[in-house]
Protein backbone atom coordinates (compact mmCIF):
# COMPACT_ATOMS: atom_id res chain seq x y z
CA UNK A 1 0.00 0.00 0.00
CA UNK A 2 1.40 3.85 -0.58
CA UNK A 3 1.27 6.71 1.68
CA UNK A 4 -1.98 7.74 -0.33
CA UNK A 5 -3.71 4.80 1.12
CA UNK A 6 -3.10 5.35 4.72
CA UNK A 7 -5.30 7.10 6.87
CA UNK A 8 -5.98 7.92 10.51
CA UNK A 9 -8.90 6.42 12.58
CA UNK A 10 -10.02 6.44 16.46
CA UNK A 11 -10.05 2.32 16.74
CA UNK A 12 -11.75 0.89 19.77
CA UNK A 13 -10.00 -2.49 20.92
CA UNK A 14 -11.57 -5.15 23.52
CA UNK A 15 -9.45 -7.12 25.98
CA UNK A 16 -10.86 -10.65 25.61
CA UNK A 17 -9.70 -11.59 28.72
CA UNK A 18 -10.61 -8.53 31.25
CA UNK A 19 -13.83 -7.20 28.64
CA UNK A 20 -12.01 -3.83 29.05
CA UNK A 21 -12.21 -1.17 25.70
CA UNK A 22 -9.25 0.89 24.76
CA UNK A 23 -9.72 3.63 22.49
CA UNK A 24 -6.55 5.35 20.61
CA UNK A 25 -5.53 7.07 17.52
CA UNK A 26 -4.18 4.47 14.67
CA UNK A 27 -3.48 4.74 11.34
CA UNK A 28 -4.99 1.60 8.89
CA UNK A 29 -4.67 1.33 4.97
CA UNK A 30 -8.05 1.27 2.30
CA UNK A 31 -7.74 -2.51 2.50
CA UNK A 32 -8.69 -2.80 5.60
CA UNK A 33 -11.92 -0.87 5.09
CA UNK A 34 -15.08 -3.40 4.50
CA UNK A 35 -16.24 -3.86 1.32
CA UNK A 36 -19.25 -1.76 -0.09
CA UNK A 37 -20.38 0.55 -2.93
CA UNK A 38 -18.82 3.64 -1.32
CA UNK A 39 -15.59 5.16 -0.59
CA UNK A 40 -15.89 8.35 1.06
CA UNK A 41 -12.78 10.67 2.60
CA UNK A 42 -14.37 12.06 5.42
CA UNK A 43 -14.19 15.86 6.72
CA UNK A 44 -16.48 15.96 10.16
CA UNK A 45 -17.93 13.86 12.34
CA UNK A 46 -19.71 15.01 15.61
CA UNK A 47 -20.44 13.02 19.05
CA UNK A 48 -23.61 11.58 20.08
CA UNK A 49 -24.81 9.58 23.30
CA UNK A 50 -24.54 6.22 21.50
CA UNK A 51 -21.10 7.87 20.27
CA UNK A 52 -20.00 7.70 23.64
CA UNK A 53 -21.15 3.97 24.44
CA UNK A 54 -19.61 2.71 21.46
CA UNK A 55 -16.06 4.75 22.38
CA UNK A 56 -16.08 3.24 25.89
CA UNK A 57 -17.99 0.22 26.64
CA UNK A 58 -19.89 -0.32 24.03
CA UNK A 59 -23.11 -0.43 25.07
CA UNK A 60 -24.38 -3.42 23.71
CA UNK A 61 -24.44 -1.19 20.27
CA UNK A 62 -21.12 -3.05 18.91
CA UNK A 63 -21.18 -5.94 17.35
CA UNK A 64 -16.91 -6.88 17.05
CA UNK A 65 -13.56 -5.43 17.72
CA UNK A 66 -11.51 -3.70 16.60
CA UNK A 67 -14.41 -1.24 15.69
CA UNK A 68 -14.43 2.95 14.45
CA UNK A 69 -16.79 4.72 16.28
CA UNK A 70 -18.89 7.64 14.98
CA UNK A 71 -22.78 7.35 14.18
CA UNK A 72 -23.03 9.99 11.38
CA UNK A 73 -19.75 11.79 9.31
CA UNK A 74 -20.02 14.19 6.21
CA UNK A 75 -17.38 14.50 3.16
CA UNK A 76 -16.68 13.59 -0.43
CA UNK A 77 -17.00 10.49 -2.22
CA UNK A 78 -13.50 9.06 -3.70
CA UNK A 79 -15.22 6.15 -5.26
CA UNK A 80 -18.00 5.07 -6.35
CA UNK A 81 -19.33 1.66 -7.54
CA UNK A 82 -22.98 2.96 -7.43
CA UNK A 83 -24.26 4.95 -10.47
CA UNK A 84 -26.45 7.00 -7.76
CA UNK A 85 -22.74 8.83 -6.51
CA UNK A 86 -19.27 9.79 -8.46
CA UNK A 87 -15.74 11.32 -6.98
CA UNK A 88 -16.74 14.63 -5.99
CA UNK A 89 -20.08 14.65 -4.31
CA UNK A 90 -20.61 15.60 -1.29
CA UNK A 91 -22.47 13.50 0.99
CA UNK A 92 -24.00 13.01 4.50
CA UNK A 93 -24.62 9.99 6.64
CA UNK A 94 -26.47 9.23 9.77
CA UNK A 95 -28.01 6.08 11.03
CA UNK A 96 -28.03 2.54 9.16
CA UNK A 97 -25.99 1.60 12.50
CA UNK A 98 -23.07 3.07 11.17
CA UNK A 99 -20.22 3.54 13.83
CA UNK A 100 -22.04 0.69 15.87
CA UNK A 101 -22.77 -2.28 13.84
CA UNK A 102 -20.58 -1.11 11.20
CA UNK A 103 -17.66 0.99 11.30
CA UNK A 104 -17.76 4.47 11.12
CA UNK A 105 -16.99 8.27 10.81
CA UNK A 106 -14.04 8.56 13.82
CA UNK A 107 -11.96 8.01 10.86
CA UNK A 108 -10.53 9.82 7.42
CA UNK A 109 -12.19 6.96 5.08
CA UNK A 110 -15.08 5.18 5.04
CA UNK A 111 -16.38 2.57 3.06
CA UNK A 112 -20.24 2.37 2.99
CA UNK A 113 -23.37 1.35 1.11
CA UNK A 114 -24.93 3.61 -1.43
CA UNK A 115 -28.39 3.70 0.66
CA UNK A 116 -26.82 4.78 3.20
CA UNK A 117 -25.85 8.25 1.55
CA UNK A 118 -27.86 10.88 1.43
CA UNK A 119 -26.62 14.43 -1.00
CA UNK A 120 -25.55 17.31 1.27
CA UNK A 121 -28.34 20.02 0.62
CA UNK A 122 -27.65 23.46 -1.08
CA UNK A 123 -26.76 25.87 1.50
CA UNK A 124 -24.74 23.08 3.92
CA UNK A 125 -21.02 21.99 3.79
CA UNK A 126 -19.84 19.43 5.45
CA UNK A 127 -18.98 21.24 8.48
CA UNK A 128 -22.32 22.22 9.09
CA UNK A 129 -24.13 19.33 8.20
CA UNK A 130 -21.96 17.69 11.47
CA UNK A 131 -22.72 20.52 13.48
CA UNK A 132 -26.15 19.02 13.14
CA UNK A 133 -25.18 16.10 13.02
CA UNK A 134 -28.06 13.13 14.04
CA UNK A 135 -28.75 15.03 16.87
CA UNK A 136 -29.85 17.88 14.66
CA UNK A 137 -31.28 15.88 11.83
CA UNK A 138 -33.65 13.85 14.43
CA UNK A 139 -34.54 17.56 16.32
CA UNK A 140 -35.81 18.31 12.25
CA UNK A 141 -37.46 14.84 12.02
CA UNK A 142 -39.34 15.77 15.59
CA UNK A 143 -40.29 18.99 14.68
CA UNK A 144 -41.76 17.84 11.24
CA UNK A 145 -43.79 15.44 13.15
CA UNK A 146 -45.47 17.96 15.07
CA UNK A 147 -45.83 19.93 12.19
CA UNK A 148 -47.60 16.95 10.45
CA UNK A 149 -49.70 16.43 13.46
CA UNK A 150 -51.32 19.99 13.48
CA UNK A 151 -48.78 22.04 15.01
CA UNK A 152 -48.47 25.67 14.24
CA UNK A 153 -47.81 29.56 15.36
CA UNK A 154 -49.84 31.24 17.59
CA UNK A 155 -50.94 27.87 19.97
CA UNK A 156 -49.08 28.83 22.99
CA UNK A 157 -45.67 27.65 23.81
CA UNK A 158 -43.44 24.46 22.53
CA UNK A 159 -41.57 22.96 25.23
CA UNK A 160 -38.23 21.53 24.85
CA UNK A 161 -36.59 18.99 27.01
CA UNK A 162 -33.05 18.62 27.45
CA UNK A 163 -32.64 21.83 25.82
CA UNK A 164 -28.72 22.75 26.20
CA UNK A 165 -28.11 19.02 24.56
CA UNK A 166 -27.15 18.31 21.08
CA UNK A 167 -31.01 17.86 19.61
CA UNK A 168 -32.82 20.19 22.27
CA UNK A 169 -30.00 22.66 20.92
CA UNK A 170 -31.07 22.63 17.42
CA UNK A 171 -35.09 21.51 18.27
CA UNK A 172 -35.30 25.40 19.92
CA UNK A 173 -33.26 27.03 17.38
CA UNK A 174 -35.29 25.76 14.63
CA UNK A 175 -38.65 26.42 16.04
CA UNK A 176 -37.98 29.94 17.35
CA UNK A 177 -36.82 30.77 13.88
CA UNK A 178 -40.38 28.60 12.38
CA UNK A 179 -41.93 32.14 14.76
CA UNK A 180 -42.89 29.31 17.81
CA UNK A 181 -42.40 30.85 21.34
CA UNK A 182 -40.14 27.92 22.96
CA UNK A 183 -39.85 26.42 26.59
CA UNK A 184 -36.83 25.29 27.17
CA UNK A 185 -36.68 22.83 30.48
CA UNK A 186 -32.66 22.60 31.91
CA UNK A 187 -30.65 21.07 34.33
CA UNK A 188 -27.88 23.21 34.03
CA UNK A 189 -28.85 26.99 34.93
CA UNK A 190 -25.31 28.28 33.80
CA UNK A 191 -26.73 27.22 30.18
CA UNK A 192 -29.18 29.67 30.48
CA UNK A 193 -27.65 32.64 27.98
CA UNK A 194 -26.92 30.09 25.46
CA UNK A 195 -30.91 29.35 25.58
CA UNK A 196 -32.09 32.43 25.18
CA UNK A 197 -29.25 33.34 22.35
CA UNK A 198 -30.94 29.95 20.69
CA UNK A 199 -34.60 31.41 20.81
CA UNK A 200 -35.82 30.17 24.08
CA UNK A 201 -38.29 32.96 26.13
CA UNK A 202 -38.88 30.86 28.82
CA UNK A 203 -36.84 28.33 30.64
CA UNK A 204 -37.76 26.09 33.19
CA UNK A 205 -35.64 23.91 35.92
CA UNK A 206 -35.35 20.11 34.92
CA UNK A 207 -36.33 19.76 39.19
CA UNK A 208 -39.80 21.66 38.31
CA UNK A 209 -40.53 18.78 35.59
CA UNK A 210 -38.66 15.73 37.14
CA UNK A 211 -41.05 15.11 40.11
CA UNK A 212 -43.40 12.42 39.58
CA UNK A 213 -47.53 13.38 40.62
CA UNK A 214 -50.27 11.81 41.43
CA UNK A 215 -52.76 14.14 39.07
CA UNK A 216 -52.44 12.84 35.55
CA UNK A 217 -53.35 15.84 34.30
CA UNK A 218 -52.15 19.40 35.32
CA UNK A 219 -52.95 22.91 33.45
CA UNK A 220 -52.98 22.93 29.48
CA UNK A 221 -49.63 24.45 29.13
CA UNK A 222 -47.85 23.06 26.12
CA UNK A 223 -48.68 23.57 22.30
CA UNK A 224 -46.04 20.83 21.16
CA UNK A 225 -43.25 19.05 22.90
CA UNK A 226 -39.89 17.88 21.83
CA UNK A 227 -38.85 15.28 24.55
CA UNK A 228 -35.11 14.12 24.62
CA UNK A 229 -35.48 13.25 28.10
CA UNK A 230 -38.28 10.03 28.33
CA UNK A 231 -38.76 8.88 31.63
CA UNK A 232 -40.44 10.78 34.57
CA UNK A 233 -40.10 13.79 32.82
CA UNK A 234 -41.56 12.38 29.76
CA UNK A 235 -44.62 11.75 31.69
CA UNK A 236 -45.05 14.69 33.52
CA UNK A 237 -45.59 16.59 30.12
CA UNK A 238 -47.88 14.66 28.96
CA UNK A 239 -50.48 15.48 32.08
CA UNK A 240 -49.34 19.39 30.68
CA UNK A 241 -50.11 19.04 27.19
CA UNK A 242 -53.17 21.18 25.29
CA UNK A 243 -56.53 19.82 24.16
CA UNK A 244 -54.90 17.70 21.01
CA UNK A 245 -51.60 18.67 21.04
CA UNK A 246 -48.68 16.53 19.91
CA UNK A 247 -45.02 15.21 22.36
CA UNK A 248 -42.26 14.44 19.59
CA UNK A 249 -40.68 11.48 21.98
CA UNK A 250 -36.67 11.30 20.74
CA UNK A 251 -34.57 10.48 23.91
CA UNK A 252 -33.84 8.63 26.86
CA UNK A 253 -31.62 10.89 28.66
CA UNK A 254 -33.37 10.86 31.95
CA UNK A 255 -34.54 7.39 31.70
CA UNK A 256 -36.04 4.40 29.33
CA UNK A 257 -39.12 3.92 31.52
CA UNK A 258 -42.39 5.97 31.05
CA UNK A 259 -44.53 6.20 35.12
CA UNK A 260 -47.42 7.39 33.17
CA UNK A 261 -51.53 7.18 33.10
CA UNK A 262 -53.36 7.23 29.49
CA UNK A 263 -55.91 9.45 30.96
CA UNK A 264 -54.23 12.85 28.82
CA UNK A 265 -54.32 10.65 25.58
CA UNK A 266 -58.13 9.49 25.76
CA UNK A 267 -59.50 12.80 27.87
CA UNK A 268 -57.52 15.16 25.81
CA UNK A 269 -56.43 13.46 22.78
CA UNK A 270 -52.80 14.07 23.80
CA UNK A 271 -50.75 12.20 20.60
CA UNK A 272 -47.50 10.75 21.83
CA UNK A 273 -45.28 10.32 18.32
CA UNK A 274 -42.15 8.04 18.55
CA UNK A 275 -38.99 9.63 16.30
CA UNK A 276 -36.71 7.44 14.81
CA UNK A 277 -33.54 8.54 12.94
CA UNK A 278 -31.72 5.26 12.42
CA UNK A 279 -33.91 3.61 10.05
CA UNK A 280 -35.91 6.77 8.48
CA UNK A 281 -36.84 6.46 4.60
CA UNK A 282 -34.66 8.21 2.30
CA UNK A 283 -37.63 10.41 1.15
CA UNK A 284 -37.89 11.94 4.38
CA UNK A 285 -34.18 12.05 5.24
CA UNK A 286 -34.17 14.51 2.01
CA UNK A 287 -36.61 16.48 2.90
CA UNK A 288 -35.56 16.30 6.55
CA UNK A 289 -32.19 17.44 5.26
CA UNK A 290 -33.45 20.00 3.04
CA UNK A 291 -35.76 21.52 5.23
CA UNK A 292 -32.42 21.97 8.54
CA UNK A 293 -30.59 24.46 5.46
CA UNK A 294 -34.13 26.10 4.92
CA UNK A 295 -35.08 26.75 8.62
CA UNK A 296 -32.09 26.75 10.54
CA UNK A 297 -30.73 29.62 10.98
CA UNK A 298 -26.52 29.18 10.29
CA UNK A 299 -25.47 32.16 12.94
CA UNK A 300 -27.37 30.50 15.87
CA UNK A 301 -25.67 27.02 14.12
CA UNK A 302 -22.51 28.72 14.37
CA UNK A 303 -22.89 29.23 18.22
CA UNK A 304 -23.52 25.66 18.67
CA UNK A 305 -20.33 24.42 17.64
CA UNK A 306 -17.09 23.02 19.90
CA UNK A 307 -14.24 22.48 17.93
CA UNK A 308 -12.73 18.76 18.13
CA UNK A 309 -10.13 16.20 17.12
CA UNK A 310 -9.67 12.82 16.56
CA UNK A 311 -7.62 12.57 19.94
CA UNK A 312 -10.39 14.17 21.88
CA UNK A 313 -12.62 11.83 21.07
CA UNK A 314 -12.26 9.09 24.05
CA UNK A 315 -12.69 12.12 26.62
CA UNK A 316 -15.86 13.74 24.94
CA UNK A 317 -17.38 10.23 24.63
CA UNK A 318 -17.29 9.97 28.43
CA UNK A 319 -18.72 13.71 28.87
CA UNK A 320 -21.35 12.87 26.51
CA UNK A 321 -22.68 9.89 28.61
CA UNK A 322 -22.41 12.31 31.97
CA UNK A 323 -24.64 14.94 30.22
CA UNK A 324 -21.57 17.82 30.13
CA UNK A 325 -21.65 18.29 26.34
CA UNK A 326 -23.49 21.81 25.48
CA UNK A 327 -24.16 22.01 21.99
CA UNK A 328 -22.89 20.53 19.06
CA UNK A 329 -19.45 19.30 18.77
CA UNK A 330 -17.89 19.22 15.33
CA UNK A 331 -14.86 17.00 15.03
CA UNK A 332 -12.55 17.88 12.21
CA UNK A 333 -10.86 14.01 11.44
CA UNK A 334 -8.31 15.74 9.38
P1 LIG B 1 -27.08 15.24 24.82
O1 LIG B 1 -26.36 14.51 25.88
O2 LIG B 1 -26.38 16.28 24.02
O3 LIG B 1 -28.37 15.96 25.44
C1 LIG B 1 -29.21 15.36 26.38
C2 LIG B 1 -29.67 16.44 27.33
O4 LIG B 1 -30.67 15.90 28.21
C3 LIG B 1 -28.56 16.92 28.27
O5 LIG B 1 -27.78 17.92 27.68
C4 LIG B 1 -29.38 17.47 29.43
O6 LIG B 1 -29.88 18.73 29.02
C5 LIG B 1 -30.58 16.52 29.48
N1 LIG B 1 -30.39 15.48 30.50
C6 LIG B 1 -29.32 14.67 30.67
N2 LIG B 1 -29.53 13.82 31.70
C7 LIG B 1 -30.76 14.11 32.18
C8 LIG B 1 -31.53 13.58 33.27
N3 LIG B 1 -31.09 12.60 34.05
N4 LIG B 1 -32.76 14.12 33.47
C9 LIG B 1 -33.23 15.12 32.71
N5 LIG B 1 -32.53 15.67 31.68
C10 LIG B 1 -31.32 15.16 31.42
O7 LIG B 1 -27.72 14.13 23.86
P2 LIG B 1 -28.44 14.35 22.43
O8 LIG B 1 -29.15 15.65 22.43
O9 LIG B 1 -27.51 14.02 21.36
O10 LIG B 1 -29.52 13.18 22.51
C11 LIG B 1 -30.63 13.30 23.39
C12 LIG B 1 -31.34 11.96 23.50
O11 LIG B 1 -31.90 11.62 22.24
C13 LIG B 1 -30.43 10.80 23.90
O12 LIG B 1 -31.14 9.94 24.76
C14 LIG B 1 -30.15 10.12 22.57
O13 LIG B 1 -29.84 8.76 22.74
C15 LIG B 1 -31.47 10.31 21.86
N6 LIG B 1 -31.39 10.30 20.41
C16 LIG B 1 -32.35 9.60 19.75
C17 LIG B 1 -32.36 9.57 18.39
C18 LIG B 1 -33.47 8.87 17.70
O14 LIG B 1 -33.31 8.47 16.54
N7 LIG B 1 -34.60 8.71 18.33
C19 LIG B 1 -31.31 10.21 17.60
C20 LIG B 1 -30.39 11.02 18.39
C21 LIG B 1 -30.44 11.02 19.75
P3 LIG B 1 -29.81 19.99 30.01
O15 LIG B 1 -28.37 20.12 30.39
O16 LIG B 1 -30.34 21.12 29.23
O17 LIG B 1 -30.69 19.60 31.18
Amino acid sequence: MTEKDMFNALVVEKDEESGKTAAAVKQLGLDDLPNAEVTVAIDYSTVNYKDGLCIGPGGGLVRSYPHIPGIDFAGTVEASDDDRYKPGDKVVLTGWRVGEAHWGGYSQKARVKADWLVPLPDGLDARRAMAVGTAGFTAMLAVMALEDHGLTTGNGPVLVTGAAGGVGSVATAILANLGYEVAGVTGRPESADYLTSLGATQLLAREELNETTKRPLESENWAGCVDAVGGAMLARVLGQMKYGASVSAVGLAGGAGLPATVIPFLLRGVNLLGIDSVMQPYDNRVRAWGRIAKDLPMDKLEAMIQPASLSDLPKLGADILQGQVQGRVVVDVN
